[in-house]
């Protein structure tokens, strides 16, 4: 608990201080962690801004004072609200982003430390600090101790029986505590109420939908500009290949291979592991483990793919020398969030129970 509330501490001061300066020719200025989303509103981006907020902040925050608000009223009966709250945690630890949002600023700057002089200031200290202790938090929960504070296990279910399957036995394990029981259609969980579905093989016609659409989006994500520089009143919009290609050429080579794989590698990859998870669903068994460990890599790598869209937020930010040089959005970066994004849910709404296929009955073990 200590770390999530100096976590919360650190996110505090974020807000009050400034977060990076920027000079270039005399003309510069200086960025607050706010301004962030202030310009990409500015800028008619509000869905950048939003995406922005939620993920480094809005969500990390939510969460750390709920985990704070549970373990100091943990042991306390009825405490308000308990359930509900310890129930939205588990789903939100994917779309905290705040260390992606880190190497976000850090190819930001790289890209500009030879046009500007770069300072760095308070807040992106306390930002790199808040995210190190939320890492810590993620990683020091005890889930099952929370929840025992919370909510007393129930009774286990005795109608279920060794030797079949679980999935043969509408057997599941709850997405929010972890308790297993015997889902009817309809049911909820019985410790904490969570709705469940019965497994449904038409679940993966979602996951379908959802990666098509990602990869329709994909296109214009690609051919439109990401971000565009204006110099002199001379605007040079730039694609996401065209990103990596230029910081290639100017021997930034560590850089551009961290924008090609988190920008081109990681999507399509993440497309086609998905596409052949769900078409190789029901295949042999023997592969049941390979596919299941394929299904967890891309469920970890898909929120790195966040980084491009940052650092366009942080380098439209940043980069205000009037008409000097200035860095805006382009309609690149909303597409390439929406394919960040839908791909992220489509590997959510992945059943994993497609992976392990029914053995016929006899083989059970
Ligand atoms: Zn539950």
């Amino acid at each position: 608990m200590a770390c999530a509330i100096g976590a919360l501490i650190m996110l505090a001061l974020v807000f009050a201080f400034p977060f990076l300066g920027f000079s270039t020719h005399g003309v510069g200025h200086v960025m607050r962690f706010a301004d962030t989303a202030e310009a990409l509103l500015g800028d008619h981006y509000g869905v950048l801004a939003l995406v922005l907020l939620a993920t480094t902040v809005a969500f990390p925050g939510l969460y750390l004072a709920a985990l704070v608000y549970l373990c100091l009223g943990a042991g306390h009966q009825r405490l308000p609200g308990a359930i509900p709250l310890a129930r939205l945690l588990r789903p939100i630890e994917p779309w905290m982003m705040s260390d992606v949002f880190i190497v976000g600023v850090l190819v930001s700057l790289v890209k500009i430390v030879s046009l500007a002089d770069i300072h760095i200031r308070a807040s992106f200290i306390a930002f790199c600090i808040y995210s190190l202790l939320l890492l810590r938090t993620v990683t020091l929960i005890d889930w099952t101790a929370l929840w025992d504070a919370i909510a007393p296990a129930p009774e286990p279910d005795m109608t279920a029986h060794a030797g079949a399957s679980g999935r043969s036995q509408s057997l599941v394990a709850c997405g929010a505590c972890g308790t297993p029981f015997v889902a009817h259609p309809r049911h909820r969980c019985p410790r904490c109420g969570k709705r469940h579905h019965v497994f449904r093989v038409d679940r993966i016609q979602l996951t379908w939908a959802l990666l098509v659409t990602a990869a329709l989006l994909y296109i214009p994500a690609n051919i439109y500009p990401v971000l565009s520089t204006v110099t002199l009143g001379n605007a040079q919009p730039q694609t996401i290949a065209a990103g990596v290609l230029h910081l290639a050429e100017s021997g930034d080579w560590p850089i551009a291979a961290v924008i090609f794989v988190a920008s081109i590698v990681v999507p399509v990859s993440k497309i086609v592991a998905l596409a052949w998870l769900c078409i190789a669903a029901r295949g042999r068994p023997a592969a049941s483990l390979a596919r299941t460990r394929a299904y967890r890599i891309t469920e970890k790598i898909g929120r790195w793919s966040m980084i491009d869209v940052f650092v366009v937020a942080v380098l439209a930010t940043l980069v205000q020398a009037g008409t000097l040089m200035s860095i805006e959005p382009g309609p690149g970066a909303i597409a390439f969030a929406g394919v960040v994004i839908l791909t992220m849910i489509a590997a959510l709404t992945f059943d994993t129970r497609l992976l392990w296929p029914e053995r016929a009955p006899g083989n059970a073990s």
